[in-house]
């Protein structure tokens, strides 16, 4: 005889059967059974009329409680309990039947309820019976122990119907409102979390077990643990086939596409596919034996769900497309931005970042056809591939490419071979000219938005840095970045308010008579104490569009200054005009204008402009080159033997003078002269029937190996340098 009075006050009544009805080794789960009465001796009858019992094949478990306050106080231990027998007359007259209300307003309405008094007078109404779903009303003494018997045997049955019903409409309930969340997902391993936490709560189990998903037609054991939970949580992330349970993976690998749930051993299993014969199988760790209802459930749910799998996996791929750069199939710069946020935020190790950029690509196209420029991109995006220690490499602009990865990585030699490397695409060898930057990250630096855009900045701020170069991203070109914004800003008011634009004139020397015939106007810009050089200011005024209102300026300027010291007959002041200006449909007309509106015949202008001009062969500038000429200027092609022009290219151009870039001036001698770039450009000049200025001559060896080859004009610091209007003294 146990000893009742004792703790703990729920006992198990032994367990008589081993039943394994709903296909798990699981034990059979006992009924729990409530009796809540102040008489000791009801309670010890209750436990030996019933303990040997067992009801539908399950044992019974009594939980003893004394009283009505002490039931109230527990009420949280018997959201299961089957069959409550409960005392009517306890602390006071009426103390079972408001424990019951307090019963039934707790929400455990599954549980059945039988009524027993010592006092037979004492019945309740047949409407209080009614609303509280009390399922009979015994005396003590009526319920002897095969009554006993009979009556929790009746309670049970209607328990058990009522509670199947229960929970397949909660399971119901739940397959929908899983359904809906299964459709927001937008990630396959999201999509997995809601598959084992669901299923898990369908057949009552904690969620324990892994999901994974088979990518393509391949074998099950390659499939990929999507998620996982309990003790197979290390797991995600790989392959099925490392699970060291044969008997999961054997079952797992040989599960039918269909979607059938399958209960094995402690487990559940179940497979999922779609459209697209992708397939998903899941294995779930069951705390308690699944009843015939649950697998009904599971079962519907696997199907409802197919459709989700399908749609999540449609999802995916437009996620993939939104991270691909579909021309190359290679990451773009969404993926680019992805990988670098969750490097940023999780990688430990040091991170550089690097942007590789074909220099001019749109002549690539241009030259060779868009097909081959792309694959020369997808090759090099190749070629980086192979390196070791990248996290990503992603195409990022139109011939832009960028990478993350080890410093070492980045700034190794391998990097540099790669700058320098050619492709074969279709017979023929490309060599792309290359430039890049090289930025090492600091950890304190979270915005990859920022670093990207400052790291595109400073690789078009660095444009004119040789190509085939690695440039580093330091504190020099962070601070140079930041000036030319500073300068921006401050030279689009100089412009507008032609404050401190500064004309400075650099004279032109007939090299045999040593008289000055002419000068180039040199353009400065006084900003506060600093005299800028048109070197730095020339390219920010491209930049923000200014160069053809700076280019009136300093015509102006020179027109007024000749108008007010005129000069001998046949003196030119050249003019330097820049592609910008040229591509402006109607700037020559304006230029026109404005000596006009000085009182300045034309000849008394020059107009230089640079060889790639001759190469681009863009009509809008030859034309208003030519409009120009025709009013009665000269055209001055600067800067020659730099660029590429071929002779059929010159003799297309309006052009009257080239100018032998100072590049070719500076180690002439009167040994070498004969064999130089000068001799070949003056040989040239005088096949055309074009005049030739030298530039930059600042010795008068210099100057006397040009005359040798019969260059009649000059200009260089031997001469005279650049000065302001009132310094001009020649
Ligand atoms: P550029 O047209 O080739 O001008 C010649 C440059 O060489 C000038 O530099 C001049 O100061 C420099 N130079 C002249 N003789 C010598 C010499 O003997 N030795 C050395 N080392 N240098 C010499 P600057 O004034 O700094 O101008 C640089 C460039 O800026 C010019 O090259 C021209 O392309 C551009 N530029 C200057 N003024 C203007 C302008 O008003 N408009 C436009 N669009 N560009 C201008
Ligand atoms: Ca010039
Ligand atoms: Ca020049």
């Amino acid at each position: 005889m146990p000893n009742l009075s004792k703790q703990p006050d729920s006992l198990l009544v032994e367990v008589v059967e081993d039943c394994s009805s709903v296909h798990s080794r699981h034990a059979a789960k006992p009924w729990k059974i409530l009796v809540i009465d102040d008489d000791r001796d009801v309670h010890e009858a209750t436990f030996y009329a019933l303990k040997e019992e067992t009801f539908f094949g399950r044992p019974i478990q009594l939980i003893h409680v004394y009283s009505a306050s002490e039931a109230r106080a527990r009420m949280a231990e018997f959201r299961d309990v089957a069959v409550a027998i409960i005392d009517v007359v306890m602390e006071t007259q009426t103390a079972g039947l408001d424990l019951i209300h307090d019963i039934r307003k707790a929400g455990l309405e599954e549980m059945r309820i039988v009524l027993r008094t010592g006092q037979p007078g004492l019945a309740p109404e047949l409407s209080v019976i009614a609303r509280y779903e009390i399922d009979d009303y015994r005396t003590k003494t009526e319920l002897n122990r095969t009554r006993l018997i009979t009556v929790v045997t009746s309670c049970l049955r209607i328990y058990n119907q009522y509670h199947a019903i229960n929970s397949s409409r909660k399971g119901l309930e739940m397959i929908i409102k899983s359904a809906r969340e299964l459709f927001r997902p937008t990630n396959l391993e999201m999509f997995a979390w809601g598959i084992l936490l669901q299923v898990a709560a369908l057949v009552n189990s904690s969620p324990k077990g892994l999901v994974c998903v088979r990518r393509s037609e391949s074998c099950v054991l390659e499939s990929e643990v999507v998620c996982a939970a309990g003790r197979f949580l290390h797991f995600t992330g790989r392959r099925v086939s490392d699970v060291p349970e044969q008997e999961i993976v054997k079952i797992l690998s040989s599960l039918p596409d269909l979607e059938e749930p399958v209960l094995s051993g402690n487990y559940l299993f179940l497979t999922i596919s779609n459209r697209s014969h992708r397939k998903l199988a899941a294995v779930i760790e069951l705390d308690v034996p699944v009843t015939e209802t649950e697998m009904a459930l599971v079962k519907l749910y696997c199907g409802n769900i197919k459709i989700a799998f399908d749609n999540i996996s449609l999802v995916e791929r437009l996620d993939e497309l939104a991270f691909l750069d579909t021309t190359l199939q290679v990451p773009n710069l969404n993926a680019f931005y992805r990988s670098f946020e969750a490097c940023l935020k999780h990688t430990k190790r040091p991170l550089s970042l690097g942007l590789i950029q074909i220099d001019r690509f749109d002549e690539l196209i241009a030259d060779h056809g868009l097909h081959l420029a792309l694959e020369c991109l997808r090759q090099m995006h190749a070629a980086l591939s192979r390196l070791k220690g990248l996290e990503i490499v992603a195409r990022v602009g139109d011939g832009t490419l960028a990478i993350l990865g080890d410093p070492d990585q980045l700034s190794s030699e391998d990097i540099q071979a790669f700058l320098q490397q050619s492709y074969m695409i279709e017979g023929m060898e490309i060599a792309p000219c290359c430039r890049m930057l090289f930025r090492n990250l600091d950890k304190s630096e979270t915005f990859p938005l920022e670093i990207l855009r400052e790291a595109v900045a400073a690789l078009l701020h660095e444009r004119a840095a040789g190509v085939g170069k690695v440039t580093h991203y330091d504190q020099k070109l962070r601070s140079d970045i930041e000036r030319r914004n500073v300068l921006k800003g401050a030279l689009k008011k100089a412009v507008e308010q032609h404050d401190g634009i500064l004309v400075y004139m650099q004279p032109k020397i007939d090299l045999e008579s040593k008289t000055c015939i002419g000068a180039e106007a040199l353009v400065r810009w006084q900003y506060g104490d600093e005299l800028i050089m048109p070197g730095e200011f020339i390219p920010i005024s491209e930049s923000i569009g200014a160069t053809a209102a700076l280019t009136e300026i300093v015509l102006q300027k020179s027109a007024e200054w000749l108008k007010e010291t005129p000069r001998e007959k046949g003196f030119k002041i050249s003019i330097n005009l820049s592609m910008y200006d040229l591509n402006l449909p109607g700037f020559a007309r304006k230029l026109l204008r404005t000596i006009e509106k000085a009182g300045m015949p034309v000849e008394t202008f020059e107009f230089e402009v640079t060889e790639g001009i001759a190469m681009k062969n863009q009509s809008t500038a030859i034309s208003q080159l030519q409009m120009l000429r025709e009013a009665g200027s000269t055209i001055a092609l600067d800067d020659f033997g730099t660029g590429y022009s071929s002779l059929s290219q010159l003799q297309a151009l309006p052009v009257d003078v080239l100018k032998i870039d100072r590049s070719f001036v500076g180690d002439l001698t009167a040994d070498n002269a004969r064999h130089s770039m000068a001799a070949i450009i003056l040989s040239t000049t005088k096949a055309l029937d074009l005049q030739c200025v030298a530039e930059g001559i600042e010795t008068p060896e210099q100057e006397q190996a040009l005359a040798s080859l019969g260059c009649t004009i000059g200009q260089g610091y031997l001469y005279g340098k650049p000065c302001p209007f009132e310094v001009f003294s020649f």
